[in-house]
């Protein structure tokens, strides 16, 4: 556990309570330490047990949110293992919706760019075997 991070002070993040330097601090922190994320993953379940869910709090807390090439890393798989760590933490913990939907979206852009390398690939097949093609066979279509 950190000892520099307090429960108080988990709480007071997931509060939105804290300045811009704490809130800094503490996912800092959290990037490098997995017993922290622990901690605060077990505080967010206590509370979403409480009356008020963290849920809504998290959706607009975009601070604390990978940036989109870090996400896109993440999707290839060449983050450092903390880093690796703290982007699954926050989609699959913290469910952020945010960082989901902008997965989802490089995703489909993935997809598209593969289906685009391999039209081309097919239309530069084709254009190759047109070429190989001798002129009598040519004449026939
Ligand atoms: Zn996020």
């Amino acid at each position: 556990m950190s000892a520099l991070i307090t429960r108080e002070m988990l709480s007071a993040y997931l509060d939105d309570a804290l300045a811009e330097a704490d809130i800094a601090q503490i996912e800092q922190e959290l990037r490098g330490s997995q017993p922290l994320r622990q901690q605060l993953a077990a505080l967010m379940q206590e509370r979403d047990r409480g009356e008020h869910s963290v849920g809504a709090i998290w959706r607009r807390q975009r601070l604390s949110c990978p940036a989109r090439e870090q996400l896109g890393s993440y999707l290839l798989g060449v983050l450092d293992d903390d880093v690796q760590d703290y982007v699954q933490f926050h989609l699959q913990t913290i469910g952020c919706a945010y960082c989901m939907a902008n997965l989802a979206d490089m995703q489909t852009q993935q997809q598209d760019a593969d289906g685009q390398v391999k039209k081309r690939r097919k239309r530069y097949y084709q254009s190759s075997a047109g070429l190989l093609q001798s002129p009598d066979k040519k004449k026939k279509s």
